[in-house]
C-alpha cells in the first residue's frame, strides 16, 4: 500500500479560503480512492508575513527520507507558495520517488503533460496572487499619498495623532511633533552637520540620560536609522525600503515636501546626508542561479562565493575537483538564453498551449459537475428526511430517538454542503491571449526579477570542470 502524508494550508488574510479540516476531508477522500495509507497530516496557518511553514518543512522532510510515496494537498497552490522555490522542492521529491498529489486539480504528474500543466497551473495562480498583492498595494499607496503615517511607531521626535480622511469616512494617523524629543533630535543632526563623530554624540546623549523610542541606549545603528529618515527635514516618505536595503534607491518610493512638520532645517540636513552619504555601503552581490546551479562532477549544487559559484562539495570537503564558474558569465548566459526562449514563443504556440491546458481542465470539470449533481440530489434527499423528522418530532413522537436522528442528518447535511462548496470553486479556464500576456510580462519580469523568471524557465544548469555551463530547459 502506497503511504500518503496529507499537507493542508490556509492563510489568515484570505478569509475565504477552504479551512483546513475541508482540505483534509478532500485529501483524505482522495487517499482513499487512491487506496493510499494516511500516514500522517500536517497543515500551516499563515498570518501573511513570510513564516518558515512548520508543516511544509516537515512533510518535505518525511519525503526526503523515503517515509512516504506521495504529499496529497487540495490544490497544487496550497504546496506551491512562491511557486518556484517551491517547485524546486517538489522535483527533488520526485528525485526521491514522492508525488505531490492534489485531490482537486487532479492532473498525473507522472506524465510529462502533467507536469507541464502543473506548472503552468501555479505560474498562473502565482502570476493572479501577485495581481492581488498589486492591488493591495495600489491601495495603500492611493493611502500614502495624502500622507497619512502607515509605519508602525513614528520616528523618534514625532507622536501619531488621528484625524478623520473625509474621503474614506475613516481614521487615519499623521505626524506631529513631540515637543520633548524634537530638541534631541536636532542637536543630533547639529552635531553631526558641524563635525562630531557617532561616539561623541553617543557620549552626550548618555550623559544626558536619553533613551531610544523603545527605551533602550542609543546607538550607532539609531543615528543611521535617524539620519535616513527624511521626516526630519519635513518630507512624508513611504517605501523608501527596509532597514536592511535603506540606501537603496526604489522606483516606487512616495516622497512628499511638506506633509511632515520638520524639525531640522533643510540645510542641516542636507549637510548630514552629505557626510552620512559617504557612508554608504556597497551593494552586496545576488547569486540569481541559487538553487538550480549543480556542479557536473559531483552533482552537489554550486554556492555563490566573491562573484564565482563553486561546487559547494568542494568548498566543503574539497574530497572532489574544483568545479568554478564566473557569476557574470554564467548568469549573463541564463539570461541570454531566457530572453531568447521568451522572444521565440509565437502566437500559435500559445493557441496550442491554451488549448491542451483546458482539455485537461475540461475533463476535471466534467467530473466535478458530475460530483456536484450526486451531492445536488443527495442534499434533496437528506433535506427531505430532516423535515420529516421535524414534523414527527412537532407531532410529540419519540422525541428523543428523533433528535438523535435529526443531528445525524445535520451533520450530513453540513459535510454534503461542505463538499459543495469546495467543488463549486471554479475551474479557471485560460486564453491564449492571456498566457500570452503573462508571457509578455514576463519579458517584463526579466528586467526587475530575473531569478523569478530564470527559475520558471530553466530547469538546471549544469557545470562541468573547465567551466562549461549547460543549460537544461524546464520540460
Ligand atoms: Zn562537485
Amino acid at each position: 500500500m502506497k503511504r500518503a502524508a496529507i499537507y493542508a494550508r490556509v492563510s489568515t488574510l484570505h478569509q475565504s479560503e477552504t479551512s483546513i479540516e475541508v482540505q483534509f476531508a478532500a485529501c483524505e477522500k482522495f487517499c482513499a480512492e487512491q487506496g493510499f495509507e494516511i500516514v500522517a497530516k500536517f497543515f500551516d496557518k499563515q498570518t501573511g508575513k513570510a513564516s518558515d511553514r512548520m508543516g511544509l518543512q516537515k512533510v518535505l522532510d518525511m519525503g526526503r527520507r523515503h517515509k512516504i510515496d506521495a504529499i496529497v494537498v487540495d490544490k497544487y497552490d496550497r504546496f506551491y507558495r512562491d511557486s518556484i522555490e517551491d517547485q524546486i522542492a517538489t522535483r527533488e521529491l520526485e528525485k526521491h520517488g514522492v508525488l505531490v498529489l492534489s485531490a482537486s486539480e487532479r492532473i498525473d504528474p507522472k506524465t510529462a503533460t502533467g507536469r507541464f500543466s502543473r506548472n503552468i497551473i501555479s505560474a498562473v495562480n502565482q502570476y493572479i496572487r501577485e495581481n492581488i498583492r498589486e492591488e493591495v498595494m495600489r491601495k495603500t499607496d492611493q493611502v500614502a499619498k495624502k500622507g497619512y503615517w502607515l509605519g508602525g511607531l513614528p520616528p523618534f521626535g514625532y507622536n501619531l495623532k488621528e484625524i478623520k480622511d473625509p474621503e474614506a469616512q475613516r481614521k487615519r494617523k499623521v505626524l506631529v511633533i513631540n515637543e520633548q524629543e524634537a530638541p534631541i533630535v536636532r542637536m543630533i543632526f547639529e552635531m553631526y552637520a558641524s563635525g562630531h563623530s557617532y561616539s561623541e554624540i553617543l557620549d552626550k546623549l548618555n550623559t544626558m540620560g536619553v533613551k531610544t523610542r523603545r527605551g533602550n541606549p542609543w546607538s550607532k545603528n539609531s543615528l543611521y536609522e535617524l539620519f535616513r529618515r527624511e521626516e526630519y527635514a519635513g518630507v512624508y516618505t513611504y517605501k523608501v525600503g527596509t532597514k536592511h536595503s535603506s540606501h537603496f534607491h526604489r522606483d516606487d518610493t512616495i516622497r512628499i515636501d511638506g506633509a511632515v512638520p520638520p524639525i531640522v532645517s533643510k540645510e542641516v540636513f542636507d549637510k548630514v546626508r552629505a557626510r552620512y552619504g559617504k557612508r554608504i555601503r556597497k551593494q552586496q552581490r545576488e547569486y540569481i542561479l541559487r538553487g538550480i546551479i549543480f556542479c557536473g562532477d559531483c552533482g552537489a549544487p554550486m554556492n555563490g562565493n566573491s562573484g564565482l559559484y563553486e561546487c559547494s562539495r568542494w568548498r566543503r570537503r574539497r574530497d572532489v575537483p574544483y568545479v568554478g564558474i564566473s557569476q557574470h558569465r554564467v548568469e549573463k548566459d541564463a539570461l541570454d538564453y531566457a530572453e531568447k526562449l521568451i522572444d521565440e514563443m509565437n502566437d500559435t504556440d500559445f493557441d496550442v498551449l491554451a488549448k491542451q491546458l483546458n482539455a485537461e481542465m475540461a475533463k476535471q470539470d466534467e467530473m466535478r459537475q458530475k460530483k456536484i449533481l450526486e451531492l445536488m440530489q443527495e442534499k434533496n434527499q437528506v433535506e427531505k428526511e430532516i423535515e420529516n423528522v421535524v414534523d414527527a418530532i412537532t407531532k410529540g413522537v419519540l422525541v428523543e430517538r428523533l433528535q438523535q436522528k435529526a443531528q445525524k442528518l445535520d451533520e450530513k447535511l453540513k459535510k454534503i454542503e461542505e463538499s459543495l462548496k469546495t467543488l463549486s470553486q471554479n475551474i479557471d479556464y485560460v486564453n491564449a491571449d492571456e498566457l500570452k500576456k503573462f508571457w509578455g510580462e514576463l519579458k517584463e519580469k526579466l528586467k526587475e526579477n530575473k531569478r523569478e523568471v530564470l527559475l520558471a524557465l530553466i530547469e538546471k544548469i549544469v557545470v562541468y570542470p573547465g567551466g562549461k555551463a549547460v543549460i537544461i530547459p524546464r520540460h
